[in-house]
């Protein structure tokens, strides 16, 4: 079954989408702007929408935008393919098998509450396996890094397993212990209805730090935070190698700010950031430090080196690692 995403934004005004949820808005020109309800602003209006485009943008906190499934995606913390049928109000896609949906909990409209960080729901999670070497070999190869060192660590860790999604062998980084946020890759690299590299999980908390848990058990360490799953993993490649004896933890999605429970866990911690080296890595960097340093951390930060690389990148390519862990 394939979703016409052209043909369903066409039917969702994002307006109407605001104003059906409770969102006052205010006509300014052709759009409206609006309290950005993704980051519960109480002052100014930060939150603009674009009625011709039908593009909304939060030029606060925030600093994202796009279209209205977009919009659903931040406001419900779930994926595309939720989001469109949230919109629509049916279901788009059969669920994978051996998964259940749970049903959704009821939003409060207006200011966001703040999240306290107990679970409200398991997320639907297909059965997940530790994998053996040819598992663990297999993504080190898919993500070029030297050995399997790091994907074995994150693995021991509970933060890497393998599953079969939509009938496709993959992996998932999470935290097992606590599946807040539950990201999913297919092993032969491929795009997830052509469309998507990573897969969040239903009722996923997009913006959770996975790998908390393992931070959380280690007080003292540094947490070394990275963006996305090939940087988690290049990133547990890093402690494998003895380059750092921080925790890896990563957030997905550079426009995503870090979940406020989150936070709230993270206070007063040494932070180490590796960012990125593009402007949505800088961006992501500069809100993230605000974030974490509001909640008392102590925030260094480390770029990689070579302009458009990531962590992984600089990794596979052979690059050294001292000049981002030394
Ligand atoms: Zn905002």
């Amino acid at each position: 079954m394939s979703i016409d995403w052209e043909e369903i934004k066409a039917r969702h005004r994002i307006e109407d989408v605001m104003q059906g949820r409770g969102y006052k808005m205010r006509r300014s020109g052709t759009g409206f702007l609006a309290k950005c309800p993704l980051h519960g602003e109480q002052k100014g209006e930060s939150f603009s929408i674009d009625t011709k485009k039908q593009l909304w943008k939060c030029f606060g906190k925030c600093q994202c935008g796009g279209d209205v499934i977009k919009l659903v995606m931040e406001l419900e913390e779930v994926g595309a393919v939720e989001a469109a049928e949230i919109l629509e109000g049916r279901k788009l896609m059969d669920d994978p098998p051996g998964m259940q949906r749970v049903p959704r909990t009821k939003r409060e409209p207006v200011e966001r509450p703040m999240e306290i960080p107990i679970m409200r729901e398991l997320p639907n999670i297909p059965k997940l396996y530790k994998g053996e070497v040819r598992h663990w070999q297999a993504l080190a190869d898919l993500r070029k890094l030297p050995h399997l060192g790091g994907v074995h660590l994150a693995v021991q860790n509970d933060v890497v397993r393998f599953c079969l999604a939509y009938e496709q062998p993959a992996w998932a980084v999470l935290d097992v212990e606590e599946p807040c946020n539950v990201q999913v890759r297919r092993m032969d690299g491929g795009l997830w209805f052509e469309r998507a590299k990573v897969m969040g999980i239903k009722h996923n908390w997009a913006r959770w730090p996975v790998g908390l848990t393992v931070a959380l058990k280690n007080p003292k360490a540094e947490i070394v935070l990275v963006e996305g799953t090939g940087d988690f993993i290049a990133a547990y490649h890093a402690a494998a190698d003895g380059w750092t004896a921080g925790i890896p933890v990563a957030m997905f999605g550079a426009s995503n700010p870090i979940h406020d429970g989150a936070l709230a866990l993270m206070g007063g911690r040494a932070v180490h950031i590796i960012e990125q080296h593009d402007e949505a890595g800088e961006l992501a960097t500069a809100r993230w430090r605000e974030q974490l340093e509001e909640a008392g951390c102590r925030v260094r930060c480390s770029k990689v080196p070579t302009p458009g690389e990531d962590l992984n990148d600089h990794l596979s390519a052979g690059r050294d690692l001292a000049v981002i862990f030394g």
